[in-house]
Order: C-alpha cells, then sequence, then structure tokens
C-alpha cells in the first residue's frame, strides 16, 4: 500500500512538471457541456453508443484503407488471403446487429450500474490521467484472464461449432472482424468489460477510456497488418497482430487477447514458437 502511494505521489509530482495538455480545454468545455445539457441516462447509453460507434469505425479505417495501398501489402500477415467485398459486407451485417442487439442493452445495464455505486459524471470529480491509465492496465489484466479461460472453453470440441466457429469464419481476418461474433460470444466475453469496471471504476469517464483502450488493441490484433512503430507494443507483454493473426489461422493456441503471460504460463503458445522458428529459418535461407 505503501508502494503504491509512493508510487503515485512520484507520478503525480512528474504530471507537475509536464507541459500542459493543449487538449485539456476543449475537453474539459466539452465534458462540462455535456454534463450540463444531457441527462446521466442519456450519456451512460446513447453517448456511450455514439462513442461506441465512431471509435470503432474510425480505428478499423486506416486498416481498411491499407487493401487499396500495394505498398502497404509487405506489412500483411497472410498476404495470400486478401480482403473481399462480399467478405467485409457480411462482416458489417453482423457487427451493426450486435452492435445494437446485444452491446445497447447492455450499455443500458451501465448506467443503472453507475446508479448502483454512485459512480460520479461530473468533471471536477473526474481522476487525474495518470490514475486512469493505471485504472485501464487493471482492468486489462482483469480482462485479459476472464478472456483467455473463456476463450479456450470455447474452442473445446464440444461447444466450438455452437458459438466460437462463427468468430473463426474468417482465417485471415480484418480489423472489423474484432466484433465478429455469435451473441452468446458477445455477452460472455463482453462481460470481461466490465469486471474490471466492476473493481477499479471511479468515474463514468473510465467506460469511455477503457472502451477506447479495448476497441484499438482488439481491432490492432485482428488488423491482419503488422506495422512497424505501432504504439501498442509499448505495452509490456503485448500480443499484437502476428499472435491473433496465428489463432485465426491455426484455430488452435494464441487465446489471449492482450497479454502474453497466460499463453506462456499454459503452454498454449507453442506451435506460435514452432510456426516462428520455422519462418525465422526460412527467411534465413532466402537470405543465404
Ligand atoms: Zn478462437
Ligand atoms: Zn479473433
Amino acid at each position: 500500500m505503501e508502494m503504491n502511494d509512493s508510487v503515485i505521489t512520484t507520478v503525480r509530482l512528474m504530471a507537475d512538471y509536464m507541459p500542459d495538455n493543449p487538449l485539456s480545454g476543449p475537453f474539459e468545455a466539452s465534458w462540462r457541456y455535456m454534463t450540463a445539457h444531457y441527462t446521466e441516462f442519456q450519456i451512460a447509453t446513447w453517448g456511450s453508443l455514439l462513442v461506441h460507434e465512431l471509435l470503432y469505425f474510425l480505428i478499423c479505417l486506416p486498416g481498411f484503407i491499407f487493401q487499396f495501398l500495394p505498398f502497404m501489402q509487405k506489412y500483411k500477415i497472410q498476404n495470400d488471403k486478401p480482403e473481399t467485398w462480399a467478405g467485409q459486407l457480411q462482416c458489417l451485417k453482423v457487427i451493426m446487429f450486435n452492435h445494437f442487439f446485444i452491446q445497447l442493452p447492455l450499455m443500458c445495464g451501465t448506467y443503472h450500474f453507475t446508479q448502483w455505486f454512485g459512480i460520479p459524471y461530473d468533471y471536477d470529480s473526474m481522476p487525474p490521467w495518470y490514475m486512469l491509465c493505471l485504472q485501464v492496465f487493471c482492468c486489462a489484466v482483469v480482462e485479459d484472464l476472464w478472456h483467455y479461460v473463456l476463450h479456450r472453453i470455447m474452442h473445446h470440441r464440444r461447444y466450438y461449432k455452437y458459438v466460437h466457429k462463427v468468430h473463426h469464419h474468417f482465417q485471415a481476418p480484418f480489423g472489423a472482424v474484432a466484433e465478429y461474433a455469435h451473441p452468446v460470444e458477445t455477452l460472455v466475453l463482453g462481460t470481461g468489460f466490465f469486471l474490471g469496471i466492476l473493481f477499479f471504476c471511479t468515474h463514468f469517464v473510465q467506460m469511455w477510456v477503457w472502451g477506447l483502450f479495448r476497441l484499438l488493441e482488439t481491432i490492432d490484433v485482428h488488423s491482419g497488418y503488422d506495422i512497424p512503430y505501432n504504439p501498442m507494443h509499448l505495452l509490456p507483454c503485448y500480443t499484437g497482430a502476428r499472435f491473433h493473426d496465428f489463432h485465426h489461422m491455426n484455430f488452435n493456441g494464441n487465446y489471449a487477447p492482450t497479454f502474453r503471460w497466460w499463453d506462456k504460463l499454459f503452454g498454449t503458445d507453442w506451435q506460435y514458437k514452432e510456426f516462428c522458428n520455422k519462418q525465422a529459418t526460412k527467411d534465413g535461407l532466402k537470405k543465404d
């Protein structure tokens, strides 16, 4: 506890010496406007729906454009399986159904959750950015374990064909495939999103910041492109696009969404390691 306090004090002192964020003024004004003009129910439900839709398609956009840029094809992981219009349209239909009929009711639930636990919405109670980062990291650790366990169970041959098979329709994924899933999977894995919130949420803004992080992560690992200097790789033990792309290609192993430690600990990444070694040998032979 003492160590946690000293870490937070150090970060707070460092933050005092950092230059002011030029976006903090407009952000404060927008947040104050929103809380003054809309009810907490409207913010939690319709606001979350809007934020989710905007972020989802905005984050998917670069990957969508890459398919038309020949010079980006050297970063495509399974470059023998390009995206098709039919596949992308089918994906769009399923994710729109999930967004409006599964995730929207869950968003209505978040309003009741915030009321039950007295989670504030006002600007003045907002935690500083470094606390938000810490809370989001903790949410990611909790969600990662939930996802790893449930994902492995869904791959059990007794259940696979009923639910998780839908997500594996795309053997070479692209960004929007992130939420292409059976409604039951959206519900079961979506529960993991709220687990961390249950333990660490101190302000409503955390739902959106954690949501932003989760979308950046899941769309990146499904993007099908391994781009150099990707800032997501600054996260310790981050899985990345190659790691999850292998899961779609191989149908087994690499079950965790964000961190590599559970697959390493339970030995579910052995096929991926073998595959990487074979690739490295092939590349070595090509250079010789
Ligand atoms: Zn899977
Ligand atoms: Zn996937």
